[in-house]
């Protein structure tokens, strides 16, 4: 099917793009890579009266550090991932989650900040802002204000963004060296959404874990940190059965989402296995 009949607006600039929304609400939408929102028009799940299209407002195009934090605009595609952004781990960790998402053509024009916006439970990125306390800045006519990741994800495809706010940047606190990670997910094909996956963060002094962050995507309605499963690492030395024990606190605390793809338990069961594949990759 074709997208019903749509105005289409291009500012270049943000503040054309903030009036625009304004003047519009309800009834207009961001277009960022186009790679969510397209297909959901094609089928007319979304009938938007006006299009927004940010692709041309070329000062929301960086991946920059300042202030200890890596700072990423609303144009910058996932692609910009592929080669490291910054020297650190979180350059490295970017890198490697940012393959599992999706296809390459779908890569090269989809954006970090559009995945924040569409808010999919199995959205590699949500759930790397959600481990790591992404913080989210949000834009409209009425001001600016920045939102923790905790905060602003509220359910499936659900957020704290209002209709008339853009999500103009993301920003992820710079990770110290010595920091390890691992990433694990499962997706019945390669490339499409993950049933479940996870992303562990964890800080050493020596063999000795100082912090854990464990956050886990696709099992539930939006990705979120497993506190229970990192209690069990902090103040400890990380071997397989440690691994074993935070991902079995996981699995017990998630309360796992029912689709036509899998069940509650199943999911359960991926969440055991993702958890403790990604610590496992921490491993001395
Ligand atoms: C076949 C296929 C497989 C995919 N597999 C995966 C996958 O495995 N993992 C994954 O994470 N994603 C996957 N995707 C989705 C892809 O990553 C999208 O790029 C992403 O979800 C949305 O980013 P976008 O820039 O394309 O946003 P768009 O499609 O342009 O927009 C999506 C929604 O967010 C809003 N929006 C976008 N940007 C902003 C903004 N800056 N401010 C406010 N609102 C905004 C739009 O209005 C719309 O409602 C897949 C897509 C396809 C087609």
């Amino acid at each position: 099917m074709k997208p019903a009949a749509f105005h289409y607006h291009a500012p270049s600039t943000l503040a054309e793009a903030v009036a625009v929304l304004a003047r519009h609400g309800g009834d207009a939408k961001v277009l960022a890579g186009g790679q969510s929102l397209v297909p959901v028009m094609a089928f007319r799940l979304a009938r938007p009266g006006h299009l927004v299209d940010i692709n041309g407002i070329d000062e929301l195009d960086y991946a920059r550090v300042e202030g200890g934090r890596l700072h990423i605009g609303a144009r910058t595609r996932h692609a910009a991932f592929h080669n490291q952004v910054e020297p650190g781990p979180l350059g490295v960790l970017l890198t490697t989650v940012v393959h599992n998402i999706a296809h390459l053509p779908i890569r090269m024009r989809g954006t970090f900040c559009g995945s924040l916006a569409h808010a999919d439970a199995s959205s590699e990125w949500c759930t790397t802002a959600a481990t790591l306390d992404a913080e989210i800045t949000l834009v409209s006519a009425r001001g600016q204000r920045t939102v923790r990741a905790a905060d602003y994800f509220k359910g499936f495809l659900v957020t704290d963004r209002a209709e008339d706010e853009i999500v103009v940047e993301a920003s992820l606190a710079l990770l110290t060296a010595g920091t390890k990670f691992g990433f694990e997910e499962f997706s019945r094909r390669a490339g499409d959404y993950a049933l479940a996956m996870c992303l562990a963060v964890l800080r050493f002094d020596g063999s000795k874990v100082v912090e854990a962050r464990i956050g886990v995507g696709g099992a539930e309605p939006f990705p979120r940190r497993i506190n229970e499963a990192e209690a069990v690492l902090v103040g400890h030395a990380l071997d397989k059965a440690a691994c074993r024990r935070a991902a079995e606190a996981a699995a017990k605390a998630v309360d796992p989402m029912s689709d036509v793809q899998a069940d509650p338990e199943y999911r359960r069961d991926l969440v055991l296995a993702m958890v403790r594949r990604a610590l496992e990759k921490c491993l001395p």
